[in-house]
């Protein structure tokens, strides 16, 4: 079922000026995850006023699917690896100072 931006109920302060809302959903849920078929729509956020906190949703919230702040599925998850492990040596270290005399 294709998914638009502009049909979710959630409070997302920033999506009232996102650009794609009332585009086809359909570019930003392209079948496949080949940069060729998320080429258009990845365009199309590079000039919303909102990307940083669109992307930044969607990996917190690990959104599978779709375009969103101009990344794709893929390019997510490895956002959401890389922040997981900046967070967990930053504990480490943390935790490392703790102990030291
Ligand atoms: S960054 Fe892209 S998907 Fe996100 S609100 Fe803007 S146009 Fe829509």
């Amino acid at each position: 079922m294709a998914r638009s931006l502009a049909s979710w109920n959630v409070d997302i302060g920033w999506h009232a000026q996102a650009s794609c809302v009332g585009e086809d959903p359909e570019l930003f849920f392209p079948l496949g995850e080949t940069d060729t078929a998320a080429a258009p729509a990845r365009t199309g956020c590079r000039r919303c006023p909102v990307l940083n906190d669109c992307r930044d949703w969607a990996v917190r919230h690990g959104e599978t699917d779709g375009v969103w702040g101009a990344t794709t599925p893929s390019q997510r998850r490895a956002l959401r690896r890389a922040v997981l492990a900046a967070s967990a040596r930053a504990l480490l270290e943390q935790a490392a100072e703790q102990q030291s005399p």
